[in-house]
Order: C-alpha cells, then sequence, then structure tokens
C-alpha cells in the first residue's frame, strides 16, 4: 500500500458539563444548565465576574465565580468588554473549564458527545490506509475506541481486533491509547486493505 488518505478530525465538545447542586427552590440536587450570560459586578477598582447556571427545572440561578475580588487593573480592557457583551466564545470557554468548575461544585455531569469536523490533508480516496489526524478544541472525556467506532462506523471490538494485528496503530500511547480519552495531537493510522467495506469506512472518515 504506497498512498495514505490523510485526514484531520478537528473535535469539538458539542453539551457543555453540568454542575450538581443542591437546588434550594427544587429541595434536591439538580443539574444547572450554562445561560451562556456573564454577570460583572464592578465595585469602585474592584470586579466580580460570574458565569450564570440555571436549575434545568426551576430556572434558579447559579453564579460560577470566573473573577473574584480582582482589581479592575488586571483586567485587559479587551477581556471586559468580552465579557459585558457575554462573548459567546468566551463564555464556551469557562463553561467547558471542567478543572474550574469540579473545583467549585465537587460532582458535575459531563457529556462524551462530540462534533466532528473532518477535512482531507492529502493522498487519494482510493487508497486504503487512513491517517487521522486528531485535534481537540479542548480535553475531552471520550474514549479513542467510542470516538473511532462512532465516526468511522464500525464497532469497537473490531477495532481492537485491527489494533491486536498492527493494522490500527495510534500515535503516541500505543495499544492503551483505545481504551483512554482521545488527545490532542494523537495519530491514528489504519491499513484497511484486508477489510471489504474499506471504502464505506473511508468515507465515514472523511474521505
Ligand atoms: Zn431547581
Amino acid at each position: 500500500m504506497s498512498s495514505t488518505l490523510r485526514i484531520h478530525w478537528a473535535i469539538a465538545p458539542e453539551i457543555a458539563p453540568q454542575p450538581l447542586i443542591n437546588c434550594n427552590r427544587c429541595g434536591t440536587v439538580k443539574a444547572y444548565r450554562c445561560s451562556g450570560k456573564f454577570r460583572v459586578n464592578a465595585n469602585g477598582k474592584r470586579i466580580d465576574v460570574w458565569l450564570i447556571y440555571r436549575c434545568v427545572d426551576c430556572d434558579n440561578s447559579w453564579n460560577f465565580g470566573i473573577f473574584e475580588r480582582c482589581n479592575r487593573r488586571d483586567i485587559e480592557p479587551a477581556l471586559l468588554q468580552a465579557l459585558e457583551s457575554n462573548d459567546p466564545g468566551l463564555a464556551r470557554r469557562h463553561a467547558f473549564d471542567v478543572i474550574a468548575l469540579r473545583n467549585r461544585v465537587g460532582r458535575l455531569e459531563e457529556f462524551p458527545d462530540v462534533v466532528v469536523q473532518k477535512r482531507v490533508l492529502g493522498g487519494t480516496r482510493e487508497s486504503a490506509a487512513l491517517e487521522l489526524q486528531l485535534g481537540l478544541e479542548m480535553p475531552t472525556s471520550l474514549r479513542l475506541d467510542r470516538l473511532l467506532a462512532s465516526e468511522l462506523g464500525i464497532s469497537r471490538s473490531r477495532l481492537q481486533v485491527l489494533e491486536e494485528r498492527r493494522l490500527l496503530v495510534v500515535d503516541p500511547d500505543g495499544a492503551k491509547a483505545l481504551r483512554k480519552p482521545a488527545r490532542a495531537g494523537m495519530t491514528v493510522r489504519v491499513d484497511l486493505a484486508g477489510e471489504p467495506d474499506h471504502e464505506a469506512i473511508i468515507r465515514s472518515a472523511g474521505g
């Protein structure tokens, strides 16, 4: 097999994690959904900024602290402007900041769903070898084998067999990588020459 079809996968999470909070209005633990809106409170030189979450059932709000008791001089004017105008990209970055969120609330509901944009980098569609280059907008908890199974349309057990026969190679991390979360910079090479449905798989991959 001389030529390889190289495809870049840009992977973006679909649903932001939802903190599980003891909702005082519902009287029980509920998931809170990001509203996409910031609340900026300027008091003299001091600024507090929160991202507002709402209970999925009763709409009660919870504030996720982004800046607390921060000196106005420490916040760039462009950033302040973005916060005050509820910049969607900025809200998204904070809404997906799993580590900061978990530090605040302890428990989160996370959603592994992702959107994958596929772009051919080179090679020919007639080849039966694939090289997938993974790009992640932000870290994901989605396992590599689940990602590959859903995007290539083949089962995880079949991926395992391909890996065992060294027809599927993940760089870095090798054999263990399939069961771990997909990471940015990973390359997955698959030799499909012996697979009768290789054309369908290559089409699913974005070829
Ligand atoms: Zn509630």
